[in-house]
């Protein structure tokens, strides 16, 4: 079979070019590498959007899985048997949260834990409104498209969810429009998809504030910055500032697709009465992708990879500094999530198409096109974290000299 051929015509494409017409056929991952079927290996600076922080096939994740896959794999529908790999993972995230998120609904992804948390929301506040920030990705099922701002995806979609105000982050305007209408506020603490923008601590401070003051929930997006990436555990961290209810997915199975939504019981059991049910679903909880999750979890804490991914900030900005100091690109980093902002969408364009053509795999922003990701597992081998940004920096600056 010709997997090229047979990619483009069968299976369900979503842009004309994806990775810029050429997307890579990878059949072996390692840690930081992947290797084609021509045998090229390639450098992930990206790590399948933040999902393996503790790189691809982490012995300890791999094990973990096969070890259960032999006891049992699927046994029932959310939340209807007692299974240990979901409370122990429950167990696991509890000594890394702070004691009110003590609550776990499993779910098979990102924007399935964002559903389930504005469904809490709306519930358990008996509100309609909802607050989001412009430029924040939550997700691409109906209700979590809806806090989008991509104004093409929101015309197309029509009509969203109603109640929605969308708002500047980081502007301490946005906090006046927390009042008693509103449900919740959701807000990812440092928003991803407009190129790493890291709010200042008063403004979160000030949104908590806020919140606690008008009985509104305030939700934290944490599906891209959770699990180290930033620094810490999760972003939250930074500021000082805890949410009423966190969702959490990509990095969190190292691999298994696996998310959840976290709150207090008292909040969480808004979706157990009138109705019951309140939310069901098959695979959420599944036992392999909770047993992953725990690996994983285990392997960040042995590893200290949220304490390495602060290494890997200081290698990111001493490369920045040193290379690219008689350029006018800026860039924004905080532990091992960066943005490199380049001329325009035209140069981030063809500079991770040459990189790819090197072997190193970076991409932009859903809503910085001219900024480029980097976001390398968080044990990626420091010299070749070293090796590869040289490589985009002098490729950047040729780039941009033509
Ligand atoms: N929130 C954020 C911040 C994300 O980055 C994403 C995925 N890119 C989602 C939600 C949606 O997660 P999923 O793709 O797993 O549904």
């Amino acid at each position: 079979m010709n997997h090229r051929e047979f990619f483009f015509r069968h299976i369900a494409q979503t842009s004309p070019e994806p990775m810029l017409g050429n997307p890579l056929h990878i059949v072996r991952a390692e840690k930081e590498f992947l290797w084609d079927a021509e045998g090229k290996k390639y450098v992930d600076l990206i790590s399948g959007i933040a999902v393996s922080s503790v790189g691809h096939c982490h012995p300890k994740v791999v094990e973990a899985v096969k070890e259960h896959a032999s006891r049992f794999m699927h046994l029932m529908v959310y939340g209807e048997m007692i299974q240990s790999p979901q409370n122990l993972l429950a167990e696991a995230l509890m000594k890394v949260l702070p004691p009110s998120l003590n609550n776990f609904y499993y779910t098979t992804g990102g924007s399935e834990a964002i559903e389930v948390a504005l469904k809490i929301a709306r519930k358990f506040t008996g509100r309609k409104k909802i607050l989001a920030f412009k430029n924040s990705y939550h997700g691409s099922t109906w209700a979590a498209l809806s806090l989008s701002s991509l104004e093409h995806h929101l015309n197309a979609f029509a009509p969203l969810l109603p109640g929605i105000i969308r708002t500047e982050f980081g502007s301490m305007d946005a906090i006046g429009l927390v009042d008693e209408d509103v449900a919740c506020v959701v807000t990812e603490p440092i928003q991803a998809e407009s190129g790493v923008n890291i709010p200042s601590k008063e403004f979160m401070e000030a949104l908590r504030n806020r919140c606690e003051e008008k009985g509104v929930l305030l939700i934290f997006d944490e599906i891209q910055t959770g699990f180290g990436r930033t620094g810490k555990m999760f972003a939250f961290e930074h500021f000082g500032v805890v949410p009423d209810i966190l969702c959490l997915a990509k990095a969190m199975g190292g691999g298994v697709p696996v998310g959840v939504c976290i709150s207090s019981g008292e909040i969480m059991a808004s979706l157990c009465k009138n109705p019951i049910l309140g939310h069901m679903n098959t695979f959420g909880g599944n036992a392999l992708a909770c047993t992953a999750a725990k690996a994983t979890l285990e392997a960040i804490l042995q590893e200290k990879l949220h304490e390495r991914a602060k290494e890997i900030q200081k290698i990111i900005q001493a490369v920045f500094e040193s290379q690219l100091k008689d350029t006018c690109f800026k860039w924004r980093v905080i532990g091992a999530f960066g943005a490199l902002e380049l001329k325009d969408e035209a140069h981030a364009f063809e500079l991770c198409r040459q990189a790819l053509m090197e072997g190193i795999i970076t991409d932009w922003f859903l809503f910085n096109s001219k900024s480029i990701r980097i976001a390398p597992p968080l044990n990626i081998d420091f010299n070749v974290l070293k090796d590869a940004l040289e490589k985009l920096c002098n490729l950047s600056v040729k780039l941009s000299n033509k």
